[in-house]
C-alpha cells in the first residue's frame, strides 16, 4: 500500500540575516494511513516546523512532499487549504479557539468552510462534542472552560470534517497530568477507530502511547522505531467530497456576515467612533441636497406661479436707483403702444401707493395697487370669490376694488360679507367686487402687506394724482423667446423716450441665476461632504488594519482549518462594508432628524429628501467600505498561515 504521507528529502530554510538557517535537513519519512506516530525531540529541534509542512500550512524549501500521492509543492494557497480541509485536523498546544464563539460554533467552523449546511454542521458538532464528554458545555465560550475541556473542543474541531489525519503539536503541553492523560486516551481511541494520529511531544512518557516514535534532533531524524505491533488498520469512511455549490457559498457568506456582526458588537464604542466620519459625511450630503432641493423648488414655484415669460419695466437705471422716483417718463401710452407689438401677449401697467384703508370703524395701512385688467392673469393670481374688473372698468376709471386675503381679514374680521361693501382708499370710496385667494408666492406684494387692486386709471386720477407709471409688466407672446422680446422692448421704448431712462428685469433670468447659485452651493457643500466621507473611509481603513492585526491568530486558525483566501477576504470586507453601511444608515436617520427638527421649529425652510439622494448615500457608503476595506482585507487574506498562527 502506498504511504499516505511521504516526505522525500525535505529541507526547510529560514532566512537569518545574510545567511539562511537550515532547520530541517533532508527529511525522508513515510507515514501510512492509520498509524499513530509520536515525534519527539528537544525544544528547537524542528518538530513544529515538520508538523507544519505535514499539515500543508508550510511548504518545504527543497524536496518533495506528497499527500495521498499528490505532490504539494506547486499547489496554490487555496488548493493547500482544500487539502487541509479534506485530510487534516489540527490540535494546538494552546487550543487556539475563537473566544467570541461558543464550543459548538468553534467546532463547526471547518465544516462551514467545507460547505456543510448550517443545521447539519451544528448537528455534527453536537454529536462529536457529546462523544468527547462535552455534551453539557455546547453553549460555553472558551473562557468558561478548563484547559482540558478546551482541548477537547479543539479535538472536536479537528474531527468535524473527518479528520483522517490528526496533527497535534504538544497537545498536552499546557494541561495538568490528569487532563493530559484523558486527552491522550482520546487520541488512542481515535487511532483505534482508524484515524491517523501524529503527535509532537518533548515528553517521552506521553510519546510512549504511540506505536511508532520518531526522534528528531537539530532537524534530522535520529531514530524511528516501532514500540508495539501495529494494530490492524480500520479504514475510515471518506467524508463526502465537499461541493462548491452556491448554497455553500451563501452559507459562508452568512457566516462571514455573522462574524462581522460579532466583531462589531464586541467593540461597540470603537465601531461607533469609526462610523462617526461616515455618519457626519452622509448626514451632511443628504441634508444639504434636501435643503438645496427644498429651497430651489420653493423659489421656482413662486417664479412659475408668475410665469417666466413676463418682463417688468421700471423707471431708472437699475434696482435701487435713487432717482427712479423722479423719473416720470413711463406712461400709460407706452403700455398701450407696447400692447400693439406683435411679440407682446398682454400688458399691465402698475401704479402703487400707500393708503389708509377704512371700513366702518377699522383703519389700516395698505397698498393701493393700480393695475390693468390682465394683471391677475399675468401674475397667476386666482380669485376666491366675486369677479375681477375688466377693460371697460379700466377705461371708465370705475371705483371698483379687488382685495387680497390679508385685507379681507383685516377689514372684515367678523366674517362680514366683503363683496358689495364700500371701503375707503384714503378719501376715495370703492366697491369691493372680488376677493383673491391667499397667495403662496413671495413675489409681488409680500406676505404681510394689505393689497387693494383698483384699475390703474382710477388710481392715477383719483388716488395718486400722478400721470406716470411705477412699472409695466409685459407678458411675452407664446411663440417668442423672452430674450428677443426683451431686446425689442428696450429698443422700442428707447426710441419712444429718446433716452434709456428705464430698465427691464425678467424672471427667467432670475430663475437661471437662482438655479446656478444653488447648483454652485450644492457642488461646494457636496465636495466638503465628500472630503469628510474620504476622511471617514480612511478611519475605517485604519480600524480595519488594527482589527486584522488584533485578529491575526484568528486568521491563522481559520486558515489552518481550511479557510480559503477569499473566505478571509470576504469576512473583513463584509465587516468594513457593514460598518460603513450602518454609518450611512445612521447618517440618513440623522439627516431626517435634522429635517424633522427644522420643520417642528416652525421654520420656513423646506427640506425635500429625494430617494435618489438616499439611495446614492447607501451606494456611497458601500463603496467606501469596499474601497477602504479592501487593503486591510487583502492583507489579512495574504497572511502566511504559519506566521499568523505563531503571532501572540
Ligand atoms: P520545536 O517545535 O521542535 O521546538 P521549531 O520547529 O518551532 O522547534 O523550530 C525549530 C527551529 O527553527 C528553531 O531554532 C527556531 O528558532 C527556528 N524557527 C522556527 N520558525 C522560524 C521562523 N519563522 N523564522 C526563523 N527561524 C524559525
Ligand atoms: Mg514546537
Amino acid at each position: 500500500m502506498a504511504a499516505f504521507i511521504e516526505l522525500q528529502g525535505v529541507c526547510r530554510d529560514y532566512p537569518a540575516g545574510e545567511e539562511t538557517l537550515r532547520v530541517l535537513h533532508t527529511i525522508d519519512l513515510r507515514i501510512d494511513a492509520g498509524e499513530m506516530v509520536a515525534i519527539v525531540g528537544a525544544s528547537g529541534s524542528g518538530k513544529s516546523t515538520l508538523m507544519n509542512i505535514i499539515g500543508c500550512l508550510d511548504r518545504p524549501s527543497a524536496g518533495r512532499y506528497l499527500v495521498d500521492g499528490q505532490e504539494t509543492s506547486r499547489l496554490a494557497p487555496d488548493e493547500l487549504a482544500r487539502l487541509r480541509r479534506e485530510h487534516f485536523g489540527f490540535v494546538f498546544q494552546r487550543y487556539h479557539l475563537l473566544g467570541d464563539l461558543n464550543a459548538r460554533e468553534n467546532v463547526a467552523i471547518p465544516a462551514m468552510y467545507a460547505g456543510v449546511a448550517g443545521a447539519k454542521r451544528r448537528e455534527r458538532a453536537d454529536a462529536i462534542l457529546s462523544r468527547l464528554g462535552m455534551g453539557e458545555r455546547l453553549g460555553h465560550k472558551p473562557g468558561q472552560l478548563s484547559g482540558g475541556q478546551q482541548q477537547r473542543v479543539s479535538l472536536a474541531r479537528a474531527l468535524i470534517n473527518g479528520g483522517a489525519v490528526i496533527l497535534a503539536d504538544e497537545p498536552t503541553g499546557a494541561l495538568d497530568s490528569a487532563s493530559g492523560s484523558e486527552v491522550m486516551a482520546i487520541f488512542k481511541q481515535l487511532h483505534a477507530e482508524g484515524h491517523t494520529v501524529i503527535l509532537v511531544s518533548h515528553d517521552m512518557q506521553m510519546a510512549a502511547h504511540a506505536e511508532r516514535i520518531i526522534e528528531i534532533s537539530d532537524g534530522r531524524i535520529i531514530a524511528d522505531r516501532k514500540t508495539a505491533v501495529a494494530t490492524p488498520v480500520k479504514m475510515l469512511p471518506r467524508p463526502p467530497a465537499a461541493h462548491d455549490s452556491w448554497q455553500a457559498l451563501a452559507g459562508r457568506f452568512t457566516e462571514a456576515f455573522r462574524m462581522a456582526v460579532i466583531a462589531m458588537t464586541s467593540h461597540r464604542l470603537r465601531t461607533l467612533l469609526t462610523m462617526l466620519g461616515i455618519i457626519i459625511g452622509i448626514a451632511s450630503v443628504v441634508s444639504v441636497v434636501a435643503l438645496g432641493e427644498g429651497s430651489q423648488q420653493k423659489i421656482l414655484k413662486d417664479i412659475n406661479a408668475i410665469g417666466t415669460n413676463t418682463i417688468n419695466i421700471f423707471p431708472g437705471k437699475d434696482f435701487g436707483d435713487m432717482r427712479s422716483g423722479r423719473i416720470r417718463t413711463l406712461l400709460p401710452r407706452d403700455a398701450e403702444a407696447l400692447a400693439r407689438q406683435p411679440y407682446v401677449d398682454t400688458v399691465t401697467p402698475l401704479v402703487q401707493t400707500s393708503v389708509v384703508l377704512r371700513y366702518g370703524n377699522i383703519n389700516v395701512n395698505g397698498q393701493a395697487q393700480g393695475v390693468g385688467a390682465d394683471y391677475f392673469r399675468v401674475r397667476g393670481m386666482e380669485l376666491a370669490s366675486g369677479r375681477l374688473f375688466g377693460q371697460i372698468d379700466v377705461r371708465a376709471s370705475s371705483q371698483q376694488a379687488v382685495i387680497d386675503d390679508n385685507t379681507k381679514n383685516s377689514l372684515f374680521p367678523d366674517g362680514q360679507e366683503p363683496l358689495g361693501a364700500v371701503i375707503m382708499l384714503g378719501t376715495v370710496p370703492c366697491r369691493v367686487i372680488g376677493v383673491m385667494k391667499k397667495s403662496e408666492s413671495n413675489f409681488g406684494g409680500g406676505q404681510d402687506s394689505l393689497n387693494v387692486f383698483v384699475p390703474y386709471t382710477t388710481a392715477m386720477k383719483r388716488i395718486t394724482g400722478e400721470y406716470w407709471l411705477r412699472s409695466i409688466t409685459v407678458r411675452v407672446a407664446d411663440a417668442v423667446s423672452t430674450a428677443i422680446a426683451e431686446n425689442s422692448i428696450v429698443s422700442f421704448l428707447t426710441t419712444r423716450h429718446g433716452v434709456k431712462d428705464f430698465f427691464v428685469s425678467n424672471l427667467d433670468a432670475i430663475r437661471q441665476t437662482i438655479e446656478k447659485t444653488t447648483d454652485t452651493m450644492r457642488l461646494l457643500i457636496s465636495s466638503i461632504a465628500i472630503i469628510s466621507l474620504i476622511v471617514g473611509g480612511i478611519g475605517v481603513m485604519n480600524i480595519m488594519l488594527v482589527s486584522v492585526t488584533e485578529r491575526t491568530q484568528e486568521i491563522g486558525v481559520r486558515m489552518a482549518v481550511g479557510a480559503r483566501q477569499s473566505d478571509i477576504m470576504r469576512q473583513f470586507l463584509i465587516e468594513a462594508v457593514l460598518v460603513c453601511l450602518l454609518g450611512g444608515l445612521l447618517g440618513i436617520c440623522l439627516a431626517f432628524a435634522i429635517g424633522w427638527a427644522v420643520r417642528s421649529s416652525g421654520s420656513d425652510f423646506a427640506m425635500i429628501y429625494s430617494p435618489v439622494a438616499v439611495i446614492s448615500a447607501f451606494l456611497c457608503s458601500t463603496g467606501i467600505g469596499i474601497v477602504f476595506g479592501w487593503l486591510p482585507a487583502r492583507r489579512a487574506a495574504r497572511l502566511d498561515p504559519v506566521v499568523a498562527l505563531a503571532r501572540e
